[in-house]
Order: structure tokens, then C-alpha cells, then sequence
């Protein structure tokens, strides 16, 4: 079987060349043969999927599902998923199992699509690596002995080997868009705000993000229209109308202008410059304007987010006490050795380190030094991309200074925090952003970063899409997992 994106699938469901259940068998197979070596899941959900499977047939039976009913997908396993397992890749959340669905969740069940699994993580989505892990490191499909990047490194291997045609994802400062790069697909974070962020477990509550991850931009956005919408569970969810993101993918870019920064384009090393180069000289050729910007103050992102990251995740970690959820030790001798213990076990050391980092941030005689500058150079980060998209409608940046590293390469966790430069100046601001794949180094994929202005994900979605149209990146797939 040879499946090309939702639209296709969708309509073989609908014509009853294919049901449901075998659609799910199709890749379920693929979850069988792939999954374990890959470490790319942590819970498979085959109970729901039954269930989901039934319900999404009805729903083409009876002539009201839409392009998304019957899609199988995976969830980070930091989405609240009813009756089942979300460990956020914790030892801390092993056993966990959440009341209710996240609202992202719900809105995919709603449309019928058909979870497969919880996808493999960095601990409570702190890593660039998928290192981070209680479950252990996600192998890259491209190179096993590779990571796939991180923290959403599950579900980008996901899609890159085939296994599922999407998956959910979460971005905090990079989490959608470097894995998405690092394995060769297409991903996508909306703007802040966009998404309810209610049912996700928190790392930095004013940028955490929910997105998607295809192959094309096009299932991006056909996914992520049906993620989105205001939610009044969440106090930051943005009182906008639902969009249709895919409604601009045919428009020509023609005429639009695309801003570059010449200082990020220098510190690229000179391969992943080139291909980067040629990538936005094809949007040129296809009739975009390039103009030249400045982001005078986005060299201090990477230290201004790893202090204010760190802050939001020691305050929003300290609910993980052992007693109202989570891991608990054995025979505690008082109250303290109860919290004390239990901690200890239960985070692994990435975690703890961002808490320490974060509480002594936000302690009394450091908070002005620290964390109230922080937020300070985050004012000046989002003024500087304010006044570029005075002159332009979208920014092309690279997403990774590299490509997929081998595993235990970044003992140093600040030369893992310095593989986010390119990421995590449009995190600070909120931006929508997102990472297509522009072709192979070294035989290893790299990714283009497209940044939009607040809320314009359909002009980031269009130029993606009309790039898909001239090139076939994202149609390659890793030596092995290529449909039968
Ligand atoms: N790599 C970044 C970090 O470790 C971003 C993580 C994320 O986006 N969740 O914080």
C-alpha cells in the first residue's frame, strides 16, 4: 500500500477501498515491526483504538466524519489521555493515569482519528535530545545510533518511520520544530495561545505549546485547524475564531517578502548553510522578495529562556510533592523525608537540575538579577521581531546548528541548551513557527525554520505548502522504513 498524506487516505475511507480497521492494521503493523527498536513509544493504547476504530466507521458510514476520521495518530505522552497511562517520560508519572483528556486530545477524538500510542519524550520535555528519558533515548530512523531530537523525539520518529501519518507534539523552546528537522518531516507550534494548553503537563506555562507533526505542511495544517480554538479551561488560550489553516496552502507566494538574518546564516557551519542557502534561494525563484532583518537582541534568547524555563518549571513541578500524584517512596520517616525522598527518586537529573536552576532564579536577592532581566531581554526579543514583520510576512531561519548528533554526544548540558539558538528567540515572542524538511548532510535530514507574525500560521502553512510543491524533500524516508 502506498499512502500519500490525509487527503488521500481520507478518501479511500470514504470510496470503501479501505476500512477503518484495516487502515489501522496497515500501520499498527508498522508500530509492530518498528516500534520497540526504535524506543520511540512508551504506551501502546490497542483498547481505544478498538474503540476509536468502530466509532470513526460509523462516522464514514454515515457520511459525517471529515478528512481526519479513521486517521491513526500518536500523542506525547504529555497529553491527558482518559483511563490511560501519561508518564510525561517521568519515572515520576510511571503509573499515572489522568482523570480526563487534554482539550487537544478531545478535539482529535472528536474529529474520530485513532490513537495508537503515547509517544516516547524528554522527561517533562526538557532536553533536545530525547537523552532525558526514564524510558530510555529514542533512536533516530535515519541513523541509529543518532538522536531524533527532542523533547517531542517519539512522535517525530513516528512519522519519520512510516509508523503513523501524525502525531501531536509540544514546543516549549524548540520541541516540535528540532525534532522535526533532526528526523526529516514537517512540524509545526501555532501561536501561543492558539492551542489549549489544559490536560498538558506543564514545563513553562508561557510557552508551552501544542502542534503537530506530518510529513507535509498541508497534514499539518489540516491537523492543527482541528486542534485549535479558544478553550475557557485554559486562562491563556487566545479568543480568536477557529481557523482553517489549510485555506491558503494553494495561494502563490508570489510577491511576499521573506526576512533573513545574515548573523544566524554566518554561525551555521558551512554545509547546513549551503543547503540552507539553496533552500531559501528556491523560494526566491518561485517569486518571494528576500530582505535582510535584524533581531539585534536574539543572541540573548538561549540565556534569557534557561532562566526563565527553569523558573516557571520549579514552580509548576512543585505539585509533584508524593502525595497528590506521582511517586511516592517506600516507609517515609517524616513528612519531609517524604517529600525529599520521593523527589529524588522520582525526577532524573535534568529535571532537577532545571528546578534548582529555577528556584535560585526566583530566590529573594537574585530575582532582579536574574529573572526580572530575563523577562526584560524577552520584552526586547518580541520588539525586535515586531518590527521585522513591519517589513516582512514571514522570516526563513535555520531550525539546528546541526544535524542529528550521536547519543552521549552533549555530556555538557550547556552545549544541549546552545542547540536551541535558532528555536528559541521565536518561542520567547509566541510566534507561530515551524520546521520543513530542505534535504540531506551528510545523509543526515536538515530543516528550515519558517517564523509568521502572531497568528498568521496559514502564511507560514502556505509558504511551506508551495515549497512542497516545487521540491520533494518530504517525500524522503529513511533507508528501511519506506511503505511496502
Ligand atoms: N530543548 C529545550 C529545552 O530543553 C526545549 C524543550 C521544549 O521545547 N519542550 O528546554
Amino acid at each position: 500500500m502506498q499512502f500519500n498524506g490525509i487527503k488521500q487516505i481520507s478518501e479511500a475511507l470514504k470510496s470503501k477501498a479501505i476500512s477503518v480497521q484495516e487502515l489501522h492494521d496497515f500501520y499498527q503493523a508498522k508500530v509492530e515491526k518498528h516500534a520497540e527498536n526504535l524506543n520511540c513509544l512508551i504506551n501502546k493504547t490497542p483498547q481505544l483504538a478498538q474503540q476509536q476504530i468502530k466509532q470513526a466507521q460509523s462516522l464514514i458510514d454515515s457520511g459525517s466524519g471529515n478528512l481526519l476520521t479513521g486517521i491513526p495518530l500518536v500523542h506525547k505522552d504529555l497529553f491527558c489521555t482518559k483511563g490511560i497511562k501519561t508518564t510525561c517520560g517521568s519515572r515520576m508519572l510511571e503509573n499515572f493515569v489522568a482523570p480526563y483528556d487534554a482539550t487537544v486530545v478531545d478535539n482529535l477524538n472528536q474529529a474520530g482519528m485513532v490513537t495508537l500510542a503515547k509517544a516516547n519524550m524528554d522527561e517533562f520535555a526538557m532536553g533536545s535530545s530525547n537523552e532525558n528519558s526514564y524510558f530510555g533515548a529514542v533512536k533516530n530512523p535515519w541513523d541509529l545510533n543518532r538522536v531524533p531530537g527532542g523533547s517531542s523525539g517519539g512522535s517525530a520518529a513516528c512519522v519519520a518511520a512510516g509508523l503513523v501519518p501524525v502525531a501531536t507534539g509540544s514546543d516549549t523552546g524548540g520541541s516540535i520544530r528540532q525534532p522535526a528537522a533532526l528526523c526529516g518531516i514537517t512540524g509545526i507550534k501555532p501561536t501561543y495561545g492558539r492551542n489549549s494548553r489544559y490536560g498538558m503537563v506543564a514545563f513553562a506555562s508561557s510557552l508551552d505549546q501544542a502542534g503537530v507533526f506530518a510529513r507535509t505542511a498541508e497534514d499539518c495544517a489540516l491537523v492543527l485547524s482541528q486542534m485549535c480554538g479558544f478553550d475557557a479551561k485554559d486562562s491563556t488560550s487566545a479568543q480568536v475564531d477557529k481557523e482553517d489553516f489549510s485555506q491558503n496552502l494553494n495561494q502563490s507566494i508570489k510577491g511576499m517578502k521573506i526576512g533573513v538574518v545574515p548573523e544566524w546564516m554566518e554561525t551555521l557551519p558551512e554545509s547546513i548553510r549551503t543547503q540552507t542557502q539553496q533552500s531559501i534561494d528556491t523560494l526566491k525563484n518561485m517569486g518571494a522578495q528576500l530582505v535582510e532583518i535584524k533581531l539585534p537582541t536574539a543572541h540573548l534568547a538561549v540565556s534569557a529562556y534557561y532562566v526563565i524555563a527553569p523558573a516557571e518549571c520549579s514552580s509548576n513541578l512543585s505539585r509533584f510533592d508524593g502525595i497528590r500524584y506521582g511517586h511516592q517512596c517506600d516507609n517515609p520517616k517524616d513528612l519531609n523525608d517524604l517529600y525529599v525522598r520521593s523527589r529524588t527518586e522520582g525526577f532524573g537529573e535534568e529535571v532537577k537540575r532545571r528546578i534548582m536552576v529555577g528556584t535560585w532564579a526566583l530566590s529573594a536577592g537574585f530575582y532582579d538579577a536574574y529573572y526580572r532581566k530575563a523577562q526584560k531581554i524577552r520584552r526586547l526579543i518580541s520588539e525586535d521581531f515586531a518590527r521585522a514583520f513591519a517589513l516582512v510576512d514571514v522570516i526563513a531561519a535555520p531550525v539546528s546548528p546541526e544535524v542529528a548528533f550521536e547519543f552521549n554526544a552533549k555530556k555538557d548540558p550547556v552545549s544541549m541548551y546552545q542547540a536551541d539558538i535558532y528555536t528559541i528567540p521565536s518561542s520567547l515572542a509566541g510566534l507561530p513557527c515551524m520546521s520543513i524538511p530542505i534535504g540531506l548532510v551528510d545523509k543526515l535530514p536538515v530543516g528550515l525554520q519558517l517564523i509568521g507574525n502572531n497568528l498568521q500560521e496559514s502564511k507560514i502553512l502556505n509558504m511551506a505548502h508551495q515549497f512542497q510543491q516545487e521540491t520533494d524533500f518530504h517525500h524522503l524516508i529513511a533507508e528501511g522504513f519506506a511503505h511496502e
